[in-house]
């Protein structure tokens, strides 16, 4: 196979050629210059910054542009046990944990109020729609409100948000037994209608989320958040088993790189994907916006514009 260096140019950007036979160039996952290195003989390239690392075939795959390798056979036979290792693990099989079920702190009550939500957009629906609660018996949580995360109507764990001014306590007192990476919260409020989940990182960028889609009356979708800008091999199964057809992944302005990183992996899972995301919306402090923080016409703006794969590769990481 050969690959020239204007086609690898029309992926990275520009390139030169280093002292030892590897052309260097800006690394497409952290941004940072002359740190990705390509080899040029065995194509095998990695960042010295970030560490991402691997062969052609994979930085082409991640980067939505294996049409550049025209002839599957002639990647077979130089890359041997490459391409078998590391291209188009279809059949791979997702590596499930099933997540005990968990108790909710003693004392835990739901509330139908509370003054931090309305002052971040709750509404007396909200509070019907999304589970919320207190405790006054354990003074440690007096100052949190928790939110059940719920699966097949089980609890598996919850999220504790501080709802006062403190300077001393943690935003989020989560208890650290639960494994958040293997859950989705909001998951039960998938339906037999729903075919497409929109995946933000935190709960508040789900309600967020949810709420705009409420707005476009977009009944057949549903926001979900997946406890950071990672998604798992335990979270992707759990919207298999929900029948699940299209997942648009709506992360942070700062996740470019693991957006393009797990949306190619739901696409290996034959997931239909789409991106948002917010590149013209800041905050007073001049920075993009979170999911969270969009008001309900930015939120519908963003939701309107979404980008496939290549596209959101195209122009954000090149
Ligand atoms: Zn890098």
């Amino acid at each position: 196979m050969e690959l020239s260096q204007s086609q690898l140019e029309s992926v990275l950007g520009p390139l030169y050629i280093g002292p030892s036979n590897q052309y260097i160039g800006k690394c497409p996952f952290c941004h940072k210059s002359d740190h990705f290195y390509i080899n040029r003989d065995s194509y095998l390239w990695d960042c010295k910054k970030c560490s991402e690392d691997g062969n052609i075939i994979v930085l082409l795959k991640l980067l939505g542009r294996l049409d550049l390798i025209k002839f599957k056979e002639s990647v077979k036979r130089d890359f041997g046990d490459l391409f078998d290792d590391s291209f188009l693990k279809k059949e791979e099989e997702l590596k499930i944990e099933e997540v005990p079920d968990y108790s909710m702190p003693i004392g835990y009550k739901r509330i139908y109020s509370d003054l931090y939500l309305k002052q971040r957009g709750f509404v007396e629906n909200d509070f019907k729609c999304h589970e919320v609660g207190k405790t006054s018996i354990i003074p440690s949580l007096e100052k949190y409100l928790l939110f059940p995360i719920r699966q097949d109507g089980n609890i598996k764990g919850y999220v504790a948000r501080l709802c006062v001014q403190s300077n001393a306590l943690k935003r989020y007192d989560n208890p650290t037994a639960v494994p958040f990476g293997s859950l989705l919260y909001g998951i039960d409020e998938i339906n037999e209608e729903t075919d497409t989940v929109y995946i933000g990182e935190g709960i508040f960028d789900k309600f967020n989320i949810q709420k705009g889609l409420n707005f476009l009356e977009l009944d057949n979708c549903v926001a979900l958040c997946s406890f950071g800008k990672k998604l798992s091999d335990n979270q992707i199964y759990l919207l298999k088993l929900k029948n699940i057809k299209k997942i648009v992944l709506f992360y942070d302005p700062d996740a470019i790189s693991s957006i393009n990183k797990y949306i190619w992996r739901l696409n290996e899972n034959m997931f239909e994907t789409e991106i948002c995301f917010n590149s013209t919306f800041k905050n007073e402090k001049g920075e993009l916006k979170d999911p969270g923080e969009l008001n309900i016409d930015e939120m519908a703006k963003c939701l309107q514009n979404k980008y496939s794969p290549f596209i959101f590769s195209r122009k954000f990481i090149i």
